[in-house]
């Protein structure tokens, strides 16, 4: 049989996008089952911040599962868990003073958000949530509900209904923010809709086509939802785990959350787990109110926890990928003055879009055959985006920068 008509499905675009069999894959490349290697800059959307098969997680995931660790144990205390739950307080929220409750809200990002938008909804007695055009929250009906893109929305068949979507691009221009517009909208007793249940956002939004809000207008948002008594819940399953430079995106604008949602490369490893946090007086769940058979992954658990040990007990990573996201923004910059397109990002997700329908795509595909891995976003799928392993080399960098400039230019009208 083909094996594409055994993979293929409506439901993914990858294997259609990449007609490639994949086999092997160690750090930033991946090749397939004929050997060609390919730079991976697609890095399973995120989830794959430290590399395919990183060696110092591989080498704890082997240790664990050839001393007979546990590999399920539902909701049951395991020494794993136990030691990523000391390791995530310890090393990563008592530094950056976040008192937040960890919740293991099942294995997929989707989990994340839906246990989050339960909470908020939960903790306040209110329904509605307020969320972004553009934005991805994932393809779980609670999850839909609160994504801004038409044509995912359309796969739930019906209306969605208990979000109200805001515009996001219009208020990341240079001017001063302005949240008039969200107390006329939102909370003005005469738009005649309940008070929100909570507002969600991705500080960078990943599928939306890499729109960057600015520092200042999280800080806006953050203010109207404190002032209002609104939870803010940040959705930081692609652009969390360093992705932009520190762990939280949200760090540098010096917000705190009531909710973060965290997966992708959390496990580091391609393991799936994923996390709610919350703020410790939101625990309002009665035993058994959020369960699953898969919310606590133990081998996930082991790589986790190596993964924060390894990358985040100093700050040499998060340099790296600033200095990294500066030297691909370079290289984008200097693409964009010669071809029509324009560029922007933050730390290591950076996103090249272009004014021609369809020639992201090309680029993509012209990409793929010259050994890249490449994704596009947005809402017409206008926008190139970079999401390589943070762990990329310069060298791999440059590499995957210049394979992208020939496939722009091969791709000229
Ligand atoms: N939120 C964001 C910001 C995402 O990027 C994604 C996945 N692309 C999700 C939620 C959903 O995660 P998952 O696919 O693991 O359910």
């Amino acid at each position: 049989m083909n094996v594409f008509t055994a993979l293929e499905s409506n439901v993914r675009s990858y294997c259609r996008g990449w007609p490639a069999v994949f086999d092997k894959a160690r750090g930033s490349r991946i090749a397939d089952e004929n050997g060609k290697s390919y730079l991976d800059f697609f890095a399973g959307a995120g989830t794959l911040n430290y590399g395919h098969n990183n060696p110092i997680l591989k080498e704890e995931l082997l240790a664990y599962l050839g001393g007979d660790g546990v590999t399920h144990g539902l909701d049951m205390a395991t020494t794993a868990k136990r030691a990523f739950l000391e390791t995530i307080n310890e090393k990563l929220l008592a530094p950056r003073g976040l008192a937040y409750k960890v919740m293991f809200p099942g294995p997929t990002g989707s989990n994340a958000v839906e246990a989050a938008l339960k909470l908020a909804r939960k903790v306040t007695g209110r329904q509605t949530i307020v969320s972004f055009t553009n934005s991805f929250h994932g393809m779980s009906l609670g999850s839909l509900a609160v994504t801004g893109n038409g044509a995912k929305r359309a796969g739930a068949g019906v209306p969605l209904t208990n979000s109200m979507p805001m515009p996001f691009d219009r208020y990341l221009d240079e001017n001063e923010p302005d949240f008039q517009w969200f107390e006329q909208m939102v909370l003005d007793e005469g738009s005649g809709l309940d008070h929100p249940a909570g507002v969600i956002v991705e500080t960078v939004q990943g599928e939306g086509g890499v729109n960057v809000a600015r520092k200042e207008w999280l800080q806006g948002l953050a203010n109207v939802c404190r002032e209002n008594d609104i939870p803010l819940i940040v959705d930081d399953i692609q652009m969390g785990c360093g992705r932009t430079g520190a762990f939280f995106s949200f760090e540098d604008a010096g917000i705190t959350p009531d909710i973060v949602t965290v997966s992708k490369s959390i496990s580091g490893y391609g393991l799936p787990l994923a996390l709610t946090l919350f703020r410790p007086e939101y625990d309002v769940w009665e035993p058994g109110e959020h369960n699953g058979t898969f919310r606590g992954n133990n081998p996930a658990f082991v790589t986790a926890t190596a993964a924060l040990n390894t990358y985040w007990s100093d700050d040499v990573l998060e340099k790296q990928t600033r200095s990294h996201g500066e030297r691909v923004e370079t290289a984008l910059k200097h693409i964009c003055v010669e071809h029509d397109a324009r560029t922007r990002g933050r730390g290591l997700v950076q996103g090249l879009e272009f004014a021609e329908p369809d020639r992201a795509g090309q680029v993509a595909r012209t990409a793929f055959r010259k050994g890249l891995l490449i994704e596009t976003a947005g809402p017409q799928d206008q926008v190139v985006k970079l999401l390589p392993p943070l762990t990329t080399t310069a060298e791999e960098l440059d590499e995957g920068l210049d394979i992208l400039r020939s496939a722009v230019e091969e791709t000229e009208e």
